[in-house]
């Protein structure tokens, strides 16, 4: 069963609430929009391998997408991991397109496309370390480790694979998403002792679950934009024109006169994306361009359920799309 389901995410959340903001004629704006393709193709590639998922059984099997762990100071990212009583599969997904070379000598992906080649990272080392980030962590939370077994996912079915002739250890580590299933299978029969009874395997679900700590990106320190040059305010939602104007209890467009009841929570979430996961009654004034102090007290506290600090220093938490917000804890 899964656990944790393959959803959209953050960055992705957070480059189209940029691309909302930034104006047409930014000089980074197409930049941001060629990487907000590439993830976005990384997402539905990823999204497409539940497919091959759904033919693992249902009982004793559960999955995890994008598993964000503790490694100490730094955090280790997993996209799929399959945990069962008997063994850990944990899967590295690429959806890199064109033909694939494992280069064994020098540890390194070489992609050909019309007779250009290019280098990434070797995969395969990436998910072994993973490997034994996850084995570390397992020890750590004092669980037994069961044999931890990495793979790598060409998630891009036109992709061709191609290996040295004597390698030995990359044909048994990559393999293409439909593969999935019977490489399981192979481990399913490889393994048959239990590493793990029912209740400990409730017990790391449950700590695992509880373990993930999702990345937000300082997305505006990425790209060096500072949050001046966004464009401010109320997005109507009929026109996408800025900014929306409060008027007795609503907010009218200025270009269509489209009224709205709850403009200000689009606006807010876009905040919490890209500038902050908390905002001040000062900040929200400026920000949604409301003169009443009392009204941005209101709207703050109807999307709200946390705030912290007292008068004019109260920030309210933004936690639309994590529930730790940062700059809070
Ligand atoms: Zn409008």
């Amino acid at each position: 069963m899964i656990v944790k389901s393959k959803t959209k995410p953050l960055l992705l959340h957070q480059l189209e609430a940029l691309l909302n903001r930034i104006p047409d004629n930014h000089s980074k704006r197409r930049y941001i929009e060629e990487d907000y393709a590439k993830q976005r193709a990384g997402y539905k590639g990823e999204k497409s391998l539940e497919y091959h998922l759904s033919y693992l059984p249902e009982k004793d099997y559960y999955i995890f997408h994008d598993l964000r762990l503790s490694a100490g100071k730094h955090y280790f990212q997993i996209d799929i991991l399959i945990l069962t009583p008997f063994f850990i599969s944990i899967l590295e997904v690429k959806n890199i397109s064109g033909s694939l070379y494992f280069n064994p000598v020098f540890t390194q992906l070489v992609r050909t496309i019309e007779d250009t080649e290019e280098g990434f990272p070797d995969p395969v080392k990436q998910v072994k370390r993973q490997a034994y980030h996850l084995k570390s962590w397992i020890e750590e939370q004092r669980f037994p480790v069961p044999p931890i077994e990495p793979l790598v996912v060409i998630g891009n079915e036109r992709s061709v694979i191609k290996f040295h002739p004597r390698d030995k250890i990359n044909p048994q580590l990559v393999i293409p998403s439909s593969e999935i299933p019977y490489k399981i299978n192979y481990f399913i029969n490889k393994y048959k002792t239990e590493a793990y009874s029912t209740r400990q395997l409730k017990k790391l679900i449950t700590k695992l679950e509880i373990s993930h700590t999702p990345l937000l990106t300082e997305i505006l320190q990425r790209y060096q934009i500072s949050p001046a040059e966004l464009k401010q305010g109320v997005q109507c939602q009929k026109c996408f024109s800025f900014p929306m104007i409060r008027m007795h209890g609503r907010w009218i467009c200025s270009a269509c006169k489209h009224l709205s009841k709850d403009g200000h929570i689009q606006s807010l979430q876009d905040y919490s994306l890209l500038i902050d996961q908390s905002i001040s009654n000062a900040q929200a004034k400026e920000y949604l361009g409301i003169e009443s102090r009392d009204t941005v007290k209101r709207l703050l506290q109807s999307v709200s359920g946390k705030k912290e600090g007292v008068r004019r220093g109260t920030k309210y938490a933004l936690d639309f799309f994590i529930d730790k917000p940062s700059s809070l804890h």
